[in-house]
């Protein structure tokens, strides 16, 4: 295992015109399981490729444990790879798919059959072990690939690119929680890409999450979720995402259309942007201070839990409630933003809160 460090790493398909990864400086710790978290093109499995060495970056150095690797092919760098669909030996057993990476790489017999008994016992392949891998359907021959990548004890990090997309959705739980478990025995640096927020806070112990090309924050999910250092963060995260309006800051006081919310501390005067998540907006039926009026313009009864949109002046805004809490479309309401989970962004990043 190693540390895997990107030193002013960037890629670009066109000469330098657009960057599919900016520059970034970034290290990936030993042992640890990443969700590297975007949406779709924001340059994931580009970064993937550079760590893996299929791609070799356009600036900066890839670094495991400080030793050069930037022009070394995948084949020099230890590396398993789980890819989006399955690629495997179709003609082979899944025991010998699953064995194939250790015996490549001379281990002893016994400890072969170990390891694959092992992995497949936890990946719940035992009655399939001896059946050839075209005969099982996509979703189970992904499985033995997630296998195959994870069998090697000593590889210096396992890469899986969107490694559950044929996977039965009621699978998915059962299966991340298999990877944890894994992962926990045998220590792997695991790096999963994913643009499935559930997947990466659910998989991860750190989500690193990427926006046009560059890492705008990472960290454990509950910090991700608390305190979003970007409005990218805010939004992508959360389900709904964060509610972001715009407000004025004059006099130490945050207003949003003229009402004051809340103070805005030692900040420079101007335009600011308030966010805050859906579960932390407080709705009353009374003034409570410092607040918001708002009117609610409509519920989604979501079962275990209410969402009630409203708008303050022209600002949408949705809160969560307790389910049934009796709010109707037309009603007046007050909004209250509690200050230690409301913050303000300038420029997109998080300059200070309520
Ligand atoms: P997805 O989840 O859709 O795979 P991603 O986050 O993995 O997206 P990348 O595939 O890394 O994103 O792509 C990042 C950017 O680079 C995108 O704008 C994409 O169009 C561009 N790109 C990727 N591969 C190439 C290529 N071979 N040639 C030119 N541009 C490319």
């Amino acid at each position: 295992m190693a540390d895997i460090r990107l030193e002013g790493v960037g890629h670009s398909y066109d000469g330098g015109r657009t960057w599919a990864v900016r520059p970034t400086t970034w290290t990936w710790r030993s042992g640890r399981a990443y969700a590297l978290l975007g949406p779709s093109g924001c340059g994931k499995t580009t970064l993937l490729n550079i760590i893996s060495g299929l791609l070799t970056p356009t600036e900066g150095r890839v670094l495991f444990d400080g030793r050069d690797v930037t022009g070394v092919p995948t084949a020099g760098r230890n590396i398993a790879q789980v890819f989006q669909f399955p690629v495997l030996y179709e003609e082979m057993s899944v025991y010998d798919n699953l064995a194939f990476p250790l015996r490549n790489r001379r281990h002893p017999k016994k400890d072969v059959d170990r390891r694959v008994r092992e992995v497949s016992r936890l990946l719940g392949l035992d009655p399939v072990l001896g059946r050839r891998s075209r005969r099982l359907d996509p979703g189970r021959q992904q499985i033995v690939c997630l296998g195959r990548g994870l069998v090697r004890p000593e590889v210096a990090a396992v890469l899986l690119d969107e490694p559950l997309t044929v996977v039965d959705p009621a699978l998915k739980w059962t299966l991340r929680s298999k990877l944890k478990e894994i992962h926990r025995d045998t220590g792997h640096t695991l790096i999963y890409v994913t643009h499935d927020q559930t997947e990466a806070l659910t998989f991860a112990d750190e989500v690193v999450v990427v926006n046009e090309g560059a890492i705008v924050q990472a960290g454990e999910p509950a910090e991700l979720f608390l305190s979003p250092a970007h409005e990218f963060v805010g939004h992508f995260i959360g389900s709904p995402g964060m509610n972001v309006l715009p407000a004025e800051l004059a006099g130490g006081v945050v207003r949003v259309g003229g009402t004051a919310v809340g103070a805005g501390g030692e900040l420079p005067e101007g335009p600011v942007r308030i966010g805050v998540r859906p579960e932390f907006v407080a709705v009353g039926g009374a003034p409570a201070s410092p607040g918001a009026p708002a009117r609610v313009t409509g519920v989604d009864r979501m079962g275990a839990y209410d969402l009630v949109h409203a708008v303050v002046g022209d600002h949408p805004v949705i809160a969560r409630t307790e389910a049934g809490a009796g709010y109707a479309p037309g009603e007046a309401a007050f909004l209250h933003f509690p200050a230690d989970r409301t913050f303000l962004f300038r420029d997109q990043v998080r300059c200070g809160s309520l």
